[in-house]
């Protein structure tokens, strides 16, 4: 079956069109500057990537181009759009109405709209996102996959903040988690790569891209994880600040004549690695700059490699041991240098590094030795995947 999974934000949308049975990606690409002007990219499987300037005022335009790409003449993957048998939708934030998958209908959606306060910048594009999918496509099945439904088995003692409890019975205020797909793929995959039974096992996926968080899963299920209400919580980020001190907020907020929008924007979008080397929340460049010298470069750098670190310890805690921990994501996947720093403090876990496996990039792979008490592995994310693979759970 072809699944198309699309991704909507608010001014650009991903979308991937993957042959369910054989996993297959057939064509994938983006549309950005929705409502601004509009640009197509799109690229099949083989061919080169094809950009096309073409006016975009709403995600309805957006998808209409995408599915006249896919049935294309010359370039399509596909001759018709009788031939996309499904849809996966990402959808944000759930709430705590959505703890699996769901077939995309007018009560689902409801449930969906009754979620947005938790997710103000994104549901509603999630949302815009499935309506423009419905108008051009009626009769093909549709899912919603949910960022935040694999943590909703966390234990009421890792969601609950120390805030007054009508907090959370009036306005829901609790900790949620998000990168729930990559967290739930991972999980699994690395079980299934190390040959470990995921029903009797500790795991603690290290999901480290421009946004970053951290999950301790236990047979297979999510026991705790480092973001909360918002994915502002927990590490250090590419622009995140991760967790702080809530008094900062009013500190600041006088010092730098700030409202409360104006502190949020600081934490969200200047803060993180980004603001602490004044230079990239990109690793690439932190390297380049730390090789070169600049000291808030390797601040950076060690301030984001200890936070994870200390997110393992303290997931080791809520675990009561780990059996293996998965990096992922752009940075985990990726930057050899990160993993090393991270696995050095780990030690007394019992935990080593093998320094030739941590040089691959993107590739799955072992990276503990192989006495290593703890086996440690890299497992590339991919989340589309995931919502195909979903979407085909509950369609067929
Ligand atoms: P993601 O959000 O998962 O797409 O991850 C994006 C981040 O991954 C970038 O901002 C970089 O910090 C990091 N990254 C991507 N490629 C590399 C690389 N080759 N080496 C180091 N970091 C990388």
């Amino acid at each position: 079956m072809n699944v198309l999974v699309i991704n909507c934000g608010s001014s650009s949308l991903k979308y991937q069109l993957i042959n369910s049975d054989t996993e297959t990606v057939l064509a994938k690409g983006l549309c950005e500057r929705i409502g601004i002007d509009g640009r197509l990219v799109y690229q099949k499987a083989g061919l080169d990537k094809e950009t096309t300037e073409a006016p975009m005022p709403t995600h309805k335009e957006a998808i209409q181009l995408v599915l006249d790409a896919l049935v294309n003449e010359k370039t399509g993957a596909i001759k018709s759009l009788a031939e996309v048998d499904a849809v996966g939708h990402r959808i944000v934030h759930g709430g705590e109405k959505f703890a699996s998958s769901a077939v995309i209908t007018d009560d689902m959606l409801k449930a969906v709209e009754e979620c947005n306060d938790l997710a103000p910048l994104h549901n509603p594009a999630n949302i815009i996102g499935i309506n423009a999918c419905k108008s051009l496509m009626p009769n093909v099945p549709m899912v919603g996959v949910f960022d935040t439904a694999f943590h909703q088995t966390m234990p009421k003692k890792a969601f609950l903040y120390g805030l007054p409890y009508e907090y959370y019975e009036n306005y829901k205020v609790r900790r949620y988690g998000f990168h729930g797909t990559s967290h739930s793929f991972v999980s699994k995959r690395l079980a299934e790569f190390l040959g470990m039974d995921i029903n009797n096992s500790k795991i603690i996926v290290a999901h480290l891209g421009n946004g970053a968080s951290i999950s301790a899963v236990k047979d297979g299920k999510c026991v705790d994880t480092s973001m909360g209400l918002t994915p502002l919580e927990g590490l250090v980020m590419g622009t995140r600040s991760g967790d702080i001190d809530p008094a900062i907020m009013e500190y600041v907020a006088k010092k730098e004549n700030l409202d409360i929008a104006g502190v949020m924007n600081v934490l969200n979008k200047k803060s993180g690695v980004q603001g602490l080397s004044g230079k990239s929340s990109d690793f690439r460049d932190l390297e380049a700059g730390m090789n070169e010298g600049d000291d808030r470069c390797a601040a950076a750098i060690e301030v984001f490699c200890y936070r994870v670190a200390k997110y393992i310890g303290s997931y080791v805690a809520a675990l009561n041991g780990v059996d293996a921990i998965a990096f992922t994501a752009g940075i985990g996947e990726n930057a050899g240098i990160v993993r090393e720093k991270v696995m050095g403090y780990l030690e007394y876990l019992g935990i080593s590094l093998d320094k030739e496996a941590n040089k691959s990039h993107g590739e799955e792979i072992v990276i503990s030795t192989p006495d290593s008490k703890v086996k440690v592995a890299v497992i590339p994310t991919n989340e589309e995947l995931a919502i195909c693979r979903e979407t085909v759970a509950l369609v067929k």
